[in-house]
């Protein structure tokens, strides 16, 4: 992998596409640092081998040009505590002032541009608009993994105007490592964990992972479709229509491709979509009618667990109920446990996906799984068996 770690920075001037769009509150102060805080071990390796630091990033959808909500001038005093340098501002991200302060710049210094998407050309992906930007610097990094999987400007076009001098940052090494780890130098047996409100977003993911797991438990509200497409009663589960078909094929490929895959045996049903509605345990092939299954039955946690703990390689992606509710997150709980056991008996385990991330939190175990992946949307593709422009653009 091209990552910054056999390249000499001294005398190079980096231009690295950061991933800053963080969280500000309505005083334009960071609420959530963690995106930058993550991009810190790779600016400090440049400006400690002497290089200096030309830093671009989007901060949130600005519409039609510039925003002062939008600015990345409101980052600027938590980047120059955090990386205990002066940083230097452009209040454009091409043009004269930024040409002027890059080439101004000296080893160990930083300079933050103002936000890439105040130009409509960086989501379009626009080669001019690249190779504006492309002529700030004479290494190009990108650490950006949360939008890897778009072929913007800034993200992938610019990488062919640094034909010998692009390179992968440290989160997106890392990122990129973990989920090979997964799905590449897997381990077996390889248990993959599938569970979240709907099939119709999973199905990519589904496609590509019956070809490589052992073991695929499904959980969630999106277990109803294939309870469905079995024959069983559903109640007023969530349940698409469209899919059962698919489902149905899901189930026949499986047994083909000699997958175990499992479907909840039961479930705990409530009459509202409510913390406080009536409870009631029963086989996730009978929920009656005017109920509504919103968390996996204690033999399904059973015989999930039983899997997880034999497992080598694991993947999680989806809750296994509504485990916003603290009387249907039981079920998210355990799984979330039993990834933690197994993991400290040796496996390897990622937790990717919005929802799955934010439950390993819940439960304070983010610490006892192997990886936590921030990749979001990037992460599903690159799951789902999709090339992602970031990395390509770097690799080719
Ligand atoms: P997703 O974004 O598709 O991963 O879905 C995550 C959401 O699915 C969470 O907010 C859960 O509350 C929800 N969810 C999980 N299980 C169920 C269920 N059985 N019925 C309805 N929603 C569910």
């Amino acid at each position: 992998m091209k990552t910054i770690d056999n390249y000499n920075f001294h005398g190079r001037k980096a231009l690295i596409r950061v991933d800053f769009n963080v969280p500000l509150n309505e005083n334009f102060e960071i609420s959530d640092t963690t995106r930058i805080d993550a991009a810190v071990p790779t600016i400090s390796k440049i400006l400690a081998e002497g290089g200096a630091v030309i830093l671009m990033s989007h901060l949130g959808r600005p519409k039609t040009g510039p925003e002062d909500k939008y600015s990345l001038k409101h980052l600027l005093p938590y980047l120059n505590k955090v990386l205990g340098v002066k940083v230097g501002f452009a209040g454009d991200c091409i043009g004269e002032e930024a040409v002027e302060k890059a080439q101004a710049l000296k080893g160990g210094e930083v300079l933050l541009l103002e936000n890439l998407r105040f130009y409509p050309e960086e989501t379009k992906g626009n080669e001019a608009f690249a190779e504006k930007l492309a002529r700030l610097g004479d290494v190009y990094i990108n650490d950006a993994f949360g939008t890897a999987h778009r072929a913007h400007a800034s993200t992938a076009i610019i990488a062919k105007f640094f034909p010998n001098d692009k390179l992968f940052g440290y989160i997106m090494g890392n990122e990129l490592a973990n989920i090979n780890k997964v799905l590449v130098d897997t381990q077996r047996p390889f248990t993959a964990i599938l569970g979240g409100a709907k099939v119709s977003g999973k199905i990519e993911i589904i496609r590509n992972l019956l070809g490589k797991v052992d073991n695929l438990l499904i959980g969630g509200g999106m277990m109803f479709t294939f309870i469905k497409a079995m024959g069983g009663k559903v109640g007023n589960s969530l349940v698409e229509e469209e899919l059962i078909g698919v489902a149905k094929e899901t189930l026949i490929k499986a047994k083909e491709l000699g997958v175990n895959l499992m479907i909840p045996v039961d479930a705990l049903a409530a009459d509202a979509f409510d913390n406080e509605a009536q409870k009631l345990s029963c086989s996730s092939m009978e929920v009656p009618d005017g109920w509504m299954g919103l968390d996996i039955g204690p033999e399904t946690v059973k015989q999930f667990t039983g899997v997880i703990e034999k497992s080598k390689t694991i993947l999680w992606n989806g809750p296994m109920g509504v485990f916003e509710f603290s009387n249907f997150e039981a079920g998210t709980r355990a799984i979330a446990e039993a990834v933690a056991k197994s993991t400290g008996k040796g496996a390897f385990s990622l937790i990717g996906g919005g929802d799955s991330v934010a439950a390993i939190n819940k439960y304070n175990l983010a610490d006892k799984v192997s990886y936590v992946s921030t990749g979001g949307g990037a992460m599903l593709e690159y799951i789902e068996g999709k090339e992602l422009p970031g990395v390509t653009a770097i690799e080719s």
